[in-house]
């Protein structure tokens, strides 16, 4: 058995996700898989039913799980309501509560959507990297944090353990790839870098066959927009990571194609990036595939079945060549609405399936 904790969230959330848990079940019944579901509120209607972002019983359902999968959390409704019933203050308790503490951010460029990047194509055709970004420790959580009306702290702390787990998916997820690793630091100004660097380079000796570059934030920025294909798995703490991973992102040019997995010794949590999407909510015209290539992120990371993941993403490039387009998508070809593109996904990706049993 293997219980995927399902919180649609708010806005597009439920749309989006009802795309990829549509996919699961057909993928379950296919090849009895052993999952399971539990559906439960997060977000800014849990505020509506019971007061508070991440409710008891949603928390308890995530603790039991071997995976979440999210959709998004948020909207005007809520923005102006006391900080800590803020929708988003669930997605940092969950975080916190599961330890998941590996961000894993894809970027990989897909030839028909080449037009939508702000790039030009020959620079991100074939673009094939992940930010991995430590999600738990450095300046967002580190005390003391203070504020008076003429000064403002905030304390940016890393401890040895927390660099080596990163470190360690780091070197694991690269001997999967392209066996390189680009960490990021500022250890030409700070203390935690130097101690970030040094705990790498400790690292890397365990790992021979990796190749380990250092690059300081302000060059990496630069590098990923000229260069961003000699990038395998880029490596950083965490408000770095939180800023590499958006500009990185936004080299492909859509955020309804994004996933992201967070990772920890026991749990994860799967979501994509894009948030609710209030200006399109509930009009059936979101982009499900960055919740299908979130999907795609479970099968290879919590159930290990590369196949499958691989067979998902191939199916999405397949119908995305085929000119199938949410109305976020400005290329050639069929315009189909959200539960459409989610249809096209899990018929594609059986007759894959069938194909190979053949
Ligand atoms: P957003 O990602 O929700 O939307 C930005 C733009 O991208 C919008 O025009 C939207 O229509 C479009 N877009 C996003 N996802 C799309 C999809 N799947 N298909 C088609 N178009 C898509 O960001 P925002 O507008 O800054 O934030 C809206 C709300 O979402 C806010 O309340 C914010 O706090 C919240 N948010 C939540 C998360 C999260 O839950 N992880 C992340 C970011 C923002």
């Amino acid at each position: 058995m293997f219980k995927i904790a399902v919180f649609p969230g708010d806005g597009i959330g439920p749309e989006v996700v009802n795309e990829g848990v549509k996919l699961l079940k057909a993928l379950d019944r296919e090849l009895n898989l052993g999952l399971t579901f539990e559906e439960a509120l997060i977000g800014g209607i849990a505020v509506d039913k019971y007061g508070v972002p991440l409710p008891k019983e949603t928390l308890d359902i995530a603790l039991s799980s071997d995976a979440v999968l999210l959709g998004a959390v948020g909207g005007p409704k809520w923005d102006n309501i006391e900080v800590s019933k803020r929708p988003e203050q669930a997605l940092l308790a969950l975080r916190k509560n599961l330890g998941v503490f590996a961000n894993i951010r894809p970027v990989k460029s897909i030839k028909s959507l080449l037009s939508a990047s702000p790039i030009k194509p020959e620079i991100v055709d074939g673009v094939d990297l992940i930010i991995l970004r430590e999600l738990t420790g450095g300046i967002y959580f580190g005390e003391p944090k203070y504020r008076d009306k003429e000064k403002a702290i905030d304390t940016l702390v890393y401890h040895r353990y927390e660099i080596e787990r990163i470190a360690d998916v780091a070197f694991k997820l690269s001997l999967s790839r392209r066996r390189k690793i680009t960490s990021v630091d500022k250890a030409n100004i700070l203390e935690s870098s130097r101690l970030w660097r040094e705990v790498i380079n400790e690292k890397a000796k365990e790992y021979p066959q990796v190749t380990v570059e250092h690059l300081y934030v302000d060059n990496c920025a630069m590098q990923l927009i000229r260069r961003p294909k000699d990038f395998d798995v880029v490596l950083t703490e965490n408000m770095f990571g939180d800023i590499l991973s958006d500009e990185a992102g936004a080299i492909l040019g859509s955020l309804g194609m994004l996933p992201s997995a967070s990772i920890g010794e026991k749990y994860a949590l799967y979501e994509p990036i894009h948030g609710s999407a209030p200006d399109i909510a509930g009009k059936g015209i979101a982009n499900p595939l960055a919740t299908i290539l979130t999907v795609a992120l479970l099968l290879r990371y919590s159930l290990k079945r590369e196949d499958l993941a691989s067979t998902v993403e191939s199916a999405v490039e397949e119908i995305l060549k085929e000119g199938y387009h949410t109305p976020d998508l400005n290329i050639d070809g069929e315009l189909v609405n959200t539960v459409r593109m989610g249809d096209l996904v899990v018929e594609r990706v059986l007759k894959k399936l069938e194909g190979d049993k053949r």
